[in-house]
């Protein structure tokens, strides 16, 4: 059995456009969704930096229309990745934040943070969005929280992993486990659990998202999850749905109105935020209204649509789906007939027609979806989290192990990949495999460790290399141990050991390029928490200005209405005029203005108030 950590620990299902967040509940035998301050279950993936504050989620995502460069999202589609990447490329040209390279060939986002220029790591966006997901947490539970299960894409490779986790660092938060995002939802559903299937369980994950579409078949047997196939496409999703719908009502406004929206920015994603929210109408009722006020040159647009006008818009990417759907199972060579269970993952399968169709194809098969499809996946990593925790009693009892996505292996003369621990491997796993040198007196030997299942090693993807040295002189043959390990996360450590010395001459791999430094972690959990403290001044002093403001209202008010026999003297008129007129000045140019000064006119302002009132009251 895995260690069980400290106190109570959530999941948080880190999505590329929205991000969910979930605990189990002992005393309702269930794991519960937590809404945000907005009340909504999941929350944008979007983190915007402006002149004076820095905003997560539903805020960040509300003013993207007015500050789109500074406005970042898609974090997880950069994470792990190098910057000349062809994803990264191809992804660089479709944001309206820029992204240039750095260190080692690092990503990195260029963005305006109060009036100066801020470069940031991918890691360091997610980070973000972990601290919020965990701040909405520890509100609803009302106690704080430090250890999280994160899930990942199946395909999501090591050095991808790696920086998941060192998000979470950053966040100050302790990734407990990394766990695959189809394994949660079948997890979700307890489909380990199920005794009617005697022998291995095959399961279809079909995850619709806001910008990715992800299938995955699984199989499990003695409660071991493996992924069998993977499949999909990166950018096809809610956010192709919402554009479809954009470009309708942009011809729509162009017929009646004789005007082109296409060159402005702005009124696109306004229209654009509209739909987003008229397709979610659409998913339970028929039909729906858009209204956008003064969407372009002061024209109002106002109009309907049906869920059939809807559907027909979008059959074309509702059938690119079903085909990914039948050659997922075709390349995992497997017959529809064969699958157990048809999972729903991801906001986008919610949308009847993409359950109708998909009942269809596996001719008329229930399909889970009980648990609401983009909540399904935060749902089974808070049963993990809740699995690996001491803070819970009534957890279903089950041992989860997941398998190694890509074998893992050294390079060898000539090139050739020799595999170490081949994919599908359950993990944790330790393998130990004796190498030997190849040349007389070779004094070190340089271990290349990969990624892949090519034959030629160079053909697939050098996650590090590292130098055993001192090796003492001796003819070619000379042995020596190479050690892979991958823990319960399915990160990888590898060391080499002289074992004939007995000399403990081990180098360890915990650094790849890619990841980021010990120290580097360090200096950007400490900035995280600058970000952090800087959000709470802001935050303290837009809850001044708000009472001053509020204030300066009363007062003028209260002035309106003279008492006859009041005892404010002109003089005392003049000076309270002109105490409104300093406040509202302040406000004006509050950016540059200090906090304390805020708070002493704030308080002049309410000493006067109580004098116009006590003087009417007398
Ligand atoms: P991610 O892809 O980031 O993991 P989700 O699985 O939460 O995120 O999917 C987000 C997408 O789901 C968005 O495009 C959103 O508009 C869409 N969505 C959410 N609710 C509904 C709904 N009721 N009907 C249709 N689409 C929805
Ligand atoms: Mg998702």
């Amino acid at each position: 059995m895995a260690k069980k950590y400290e106190g109570c620990a959530v999941g948080i299902d880190l999505g590329t456009t929205y991000s969910c967040v979930a605990v189990w509940l002992d005393e309702h035998n269930r794991a519960e969704i937590i809404h945000n301050e907005q009340g909504n279950r999941t929350t944008p993936s979007f983190v915007a930096f402006t002149d004076d504050q820095r905003l997560i989620g539903d805020a960040a995502k509300n003013q993207v229309a007015t500050n789109a460069e500074n406005t970042v999202f898609d974090a997880k589609r950069l994470i792990g990745r190098k910057y000349s990447d062809s994803v990264v490329q191809k992804d660089r040209m479709l944001w309206p934040f820029k992204v240039i390279s750095g260190v080692n060939d690092k990503p990195m986002i260029v963005v305006k943070y109060k009036g100066q220029e801020k470069l940031l790591c991918a890691e360091e966006i997610s980070s973000m969005i972990l601290t919020k997901m965990r701040e909405i947490a520890e509100k609803f539970l009302e106690s704080p929280i430090k250890n999280v299960v994160v899930t990942v894409p199946a395909y999501f490779c090591d050095a991808q992993r790696k920086a998941t986790v060192d998000a979470g660092a950053i966040a100050g938060l302790n990734v407990i486990r990394i766990i695959n995002e189809p394994t949660a939802a079948a997890l979700a559903y307890g489909l380990d659990k199920r005794s009617n299937c005697v022998g291995e369980k095959n399961i279809f994950v079909f995850d619709l998202g806001g910008g990715t579409f992800d299938v995955s078949i699984l199989t499990i047997k003695d409660k071991v999850f493996q992924v069998k196939a993977t499949g999909g496409n990166t950018h096809l999703g809610g956010e192709d749905i919402d554009n479809r719908m954009v470009n309708y009502f942009v011809d729509e406004f162009k017929r009646k109105n004789k005007v082109d929206i296409t060159g402005n920015p702005r009124a696109l994603r306004r229209l654009r935020t509209a739909c987003e929210r008229a397709k979610r109408v659409l998913s339970f009722s028929v039909v729906t209204t858009v209204e956008v006020d003064s969407l372009f040159q002061g024209i109002d647009f106002f109009s309907s649509i049906t869920r059939a006008k809807f559907e027909e818009i979008n059959m074309d990417i509702f059938n690119e789906c079903m085909e990914i759907v039948k050659s997922c199972l075709t390349d995992a060579n497997m017959d529809k007939s064969t699958v157990n269970d048809v999972v729903l993952v991801g906001g986008s399968s919610r949308i009847p027609k993409v359950q109708q169709l998909l009942q269809e194809y596996f001719n008329g098969k229930d399909l889970c979806m009980s648990i609401n499809p983009d909540e399904a996946v935060a749902y089974g990593a808070a049963v993990q989290a809740a699995l690996l925790s001491e803070g819970f009693q009534n957890v279903p009892n089950l041992v989860l192990r997941d398998v190694t996505p890509l074998s893992l292996g050294l390079s060898a003369t000539g090139d050739i990949m020799n595999v170490v621990i081949p994919r599908n491997t359950c993990i944790p796993v330790k393998i130990t495999q004796s190498r030997e040198t190849v040349a007389d007196n070779q004094p070190d030997v340089l271990i290349e460790v990969y990624e892949g299942e090519r034959t030629r090693a160079s053909d697939n993807n050098l996650l590090g290399s590292f130098t055993l040295s001192g090796i003492p002189p001796s003819p070619r043959g000379y042995s020596f141990n190479v050690c892979f390990a991958i823990d319960e996360n399915g990160i990888l450590t590898v060391s080499a050991t002289d074992k004939s010395t007995g000399n403990m001459n081990e180098i360890t791999i915990t650094n790849y390029k890619e990841r980021l430094p010990a120290d580097e972690i360090k200096k950007l959990i400490e900035e995280a928490k600058n970000y952090g403290i800087e959000d709470k001044k802001f935050l303290r002093k837009a809850k001044v200005m708000n009472a001053l403001d509020y204030c300066v209202y009363k007062v003028k008010n209260a002035l309106k209405q003279p008492e006859p026999n009041s005892k404010l003297s002109s003089v005392d008129i003049d000076m309270i005029n002109s105490a409104i007129t300093v406040a509202s000045n302040l406000l004006d140019s509050s950016q540059q203005v200090e906090i304390g000064v805020l708070k002493s006119h704030l308080k002049e302002l309410e000493s006067m108030l109580e004098r116009i009132i006590t003087d009417k009251k007398e």
